[in-house]
């Protein structure tokens, strides 16, 4: 039976590049070594992580007053980086708050200004309706003068998506696109600061691509030089050593991304599969998705339950045999979760649909 992996992150990379991976592990184009040997200082490595920035600038057309980097930490350390660099002259920062991953963002910035002299404030949260839909809120209550306004492109937990950008008072958004990056078309122009841990649709773990604006980039120096944007950035991101192998694994996904056509043709698979999921999810008397706005449903993460909380434990028991991995839904929220990012194939949700027809004839009592 084919093994299908709905990991949420480390997720499925493309075969094609896992192959070519293969082909070139133990001689790196006639280097007669493994990408992880080369030195970081090297022309072979010079040559991967220029042409990884290249494509990636190409995919999502980011202008040339915008930074790249390729840091290490998860997105989690730009939880804290954020703040230290961006809230260097205006001390107010605002937090949308749509899911698990932004309210972590939030605690963290909060934590922070208990140690530095910065304002977080909670601008928009729907944790009363376990984040079931991205919160609104009034543009005019934004003081023009802050920092940024975060927030999570992809709810990745609660299987959420901001597909329209906020009014924010000409205030830069700094955005958290970890589940979503490359998957849905954004206007980098639109933004402050993008990050994202590369994990989820870019390849191994270990790599956080930031996209940041370059007159926001800090000034003073701040508390660490690893955590200082503006020194990454002189250091074109090899401050010191980078992550090798995940950039060069990053290199093969961009290449394969615009192979197939870009992120405009990335994002319309997507939907395409995303449909075929919610299209039967919504027919069904038997499934639910726990999102209350249609519109606000992501095209990545995509929850869904049974009726009671032993069906679920079944259906995730008999998935698993069925060589369904990672289905589960994350553990704050129980249920299940199909994430299904750009290198999970169409294949793999209809088989998914199948079972869950097969399932629910057996179980619908
Ligand atoms: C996975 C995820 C994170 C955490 O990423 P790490 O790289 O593990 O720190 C943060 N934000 C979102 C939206 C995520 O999906």
């Amino acid at each position: 039976m084919t093994v299908y992996n709905f990991s949420a992150g480390p997720a499925v990379l493309p075969k094609p590049v896992l192959e070519l991976a293969q082909k070139e592990m133990l001689d790196y184009r006639e280097s007669g070594m493994s990408v992880m040997e080369l030195s970081h200082r090297s022309s072979e490595f010079d040559e991967i992580i220029k042409s990884a920035e290249s494509r990636l600038r190409e995919l999502m057309a980011i202008p040339d007053n915008y930074k790249v980097l390729f840091l290490q930490g998860g997105a989690s350390l730009q939880f804290s980086m954020i703040p230290l660099n961006l809230a260097q002259k205006k001390k107010k920062a605002y937090y949308v708050v749509g899911g698990s991953w932004g309210k972590k963002a939030y605690t963290e910035a909060v934590k922070l200004s208990k140690t530095i002299d910065f304002q977080p404030e909670l601008l928009a949260s729907s944790e009363d309706s376990v984040f079931n839909h991205i919160p609104t809120f009034d543009a005019s209550t934004i003081d023009k003068d802050a920092a940024y306004v975060h927030l999570t492109t992809n709810n990745t937990i609660e299987g959420t998506t901001v597909y329209e950008l906020p009014d924010t008072n000409g205030v830069p958004i700094v955005a958290d696109m970890s589940s979503n990056i490359l998957a849905v078309r954004y206007n980098v122009a639109d933004f402050g600061l993008i990050y994202a841990g590369a994990q989820k649709n870019i390849g191994p773990a270990g790599v956080t691509i930031v996209i940041v604006r370059e007159d926001l980039l800090n000034d003073e120096p701040v508390l660490s030089s690893m955590l200082d944007y503006r020194i990454q950035s002189d250091n074109d991101s090899l401050y010191n050593t980078p992550p090798t192998y995940g950039i060069y694994m990053a290199r093969l996904v961009f290449d394969y991304v615009a192979s197939l056509g870009g992120v405009d043709a990335m994002e319309t698979r997507n939907v395409e599969k995303a449909n075929l999921l919610y299209d039967f999810i919504d027919q069904s008397e038997f499934y639910s998705n726990p999102v209350s706005v249609k519109a606000d449903r992501s095209i990545c993460n995509i929850p869904f339950v049974t009726p009671t909380d032993e069906l679920d434990k079944l259906f995730n028991k008999e998935a698993l045999a069925h060589e369904f991995k990672n289905i589960k839904g994350h553990r704050s929220v129980g249920g299940m979760r199909a994430s299904i990012y750009n290198a999970f194939p169409l294949e793999g949700v209809e088989a998914l649909v199948a079972f869950m027809k097969a399932f629910e004839e057996k179980n619908k009592g």
